[in-house]
């Protein structure tokens, strides 16, 4: 079955509105007891499986993720698939700074392109605004990689609004990633609207809330510490309770569709008019070929309705505790 494609920014890149998330594809330093062969086959079950956009970055295990994912997608046409990474990380100190400079940015897709044995990225996002580079500037040193060739969008990701719009002062940025879900919904508001407006697409990270949106939790959860599960806001009173009851409306929808209630849920992202393509990550090859079929649910607009009511308190509870860097 051919699904549809989505457009990125202003550029000639093509895609499935569903990708995949491989911060648990090597990323030792974010999840415990992670395997190599469990990530490169959740990889391949991804391409395998309909999903057209690959989202790492140079920090899910600090080059590793990048690794895992291109040697996994070596079995497949480079040209079928997207493959976006994002740097801004800096160790050079012995601890982590986030740099855009400009001479850092170019060495960091040299880098990238390097552990991902590739010759060009679809996307390459500043992972972090710093606070010293003037923004333009290091959307700048994107935009003459992109007239080498070496990558065809740019992207921001945890910029604010503010931040966004001096960025794209020169009208280079074409996609912009940030935190979204049923349960975080602030930037409903301003950012999705702004970024529709001018032609850059949405891509929304932590699309299952970390698992909790698949609905597969009862009242009792609990994480190891260096799980970073153990820091989200979402999985701590009152939220949990909260987000928990918010779910049992998805329950119904799902069932109507023969579906679980994370592919109704990634259905819902897909037929947001805001969104671009929704990343839900995974630990196995089985979670993504669940995941893929939701490109398969279409749900009605009583359905995307009601679903957008039960979560409608989310638009304005305040977030509480974010996820620290380096994710
Ligand atoms: P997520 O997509 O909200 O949740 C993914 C987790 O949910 C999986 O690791 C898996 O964890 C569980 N899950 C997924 N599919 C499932 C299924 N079908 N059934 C049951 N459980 C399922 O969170 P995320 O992976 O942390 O974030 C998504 C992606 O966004 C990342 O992979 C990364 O590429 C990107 N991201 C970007 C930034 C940024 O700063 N730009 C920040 C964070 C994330 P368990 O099996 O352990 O429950």
């Amino acid at each position: 079955m051919t699904h549809k494609q989505v457009t990125i920014g202003k550029t000639d890149v093509q895609t499935t509105p569903l990708g995949l998330g491989t911060n648990a594809v090597g990323g030792y330093n974010l999840f415990p007891n992670l395997k190599d062969e469990d990530g490169l086959n959740l990889v391949k079950a991804g391409l395998n499986n309909g999903i057209q956009l690959l989202d790492t970055a140079y920090v899910y295990g600090l080059g590793h993720s990048e690794e895992l994912v291109g040697q996994a997608m070596h079995d497949f046409d480079r040209h079928s698939f997207t493959l976006a990474t994002k740097g801004a990380q800096d160790f050079s100190s012995g601890e982590q700074v986030i740099n855009n400079d400009p001479k850092f940015l170019t060495e960091q897709v040299e880098a990238s392109l390097k552990r991902l044995n590739t010759d060009y990225l679809d996307i390459y996002y500043i992972h972090f605004p710093d606070k010293q580079t003037p923004k333009a500037e290091a959307v700048g040193a994107l935009q003459r990689l992109r007239e080498q060739g070496k990558i065809r969008a740019i992207g921001l990701s945890n910029f604010s609004l503010d931040q966004v719009k001096e960025a794209n002062a020169d009208g280079y940025v074409d996609v912009v990633e940030d935190e979204f879900s049923l349960l975080h919904r602030d930037h409903e508001a301003d950012l999705m609207p702004y970024l529709k407006d001018h032609q850059i697409s949405f891509v929304p990270y932590f699309p299952l809330a970390s698992g909790l949106l698949t609905g597969k939790y009862d009242a009792d959860v609990s994480f190891p510490a260096d799980d970073i599960r153990s820091q989200i806001s979402d999985f701590q009173e009152p939220r949990y309770s909260q987000a928990l009851k918010a779910i049992e409306a998805i329950r119904p929808i799902a069932k109507a569709h023969n579906a679980t209630v994370a592919q109704t849920v990634l259905a819902w992202y897909m037929q947001d008019p805001l969104i671009s393509v929704v990343i839900p990550g995974a630990k196995r090859a089985a979670q993504v070929e669940a995941n893929a079929q939701s490109l398969d649910v279409t749900l009605s607009d009583t359905e995307y309705q009601t679903i957008d009511t039960a979560f409608a308190g989310f638009k304005s509870i305040e977030s509480g505790k974010s996820l620290a860097d380096p994710d």
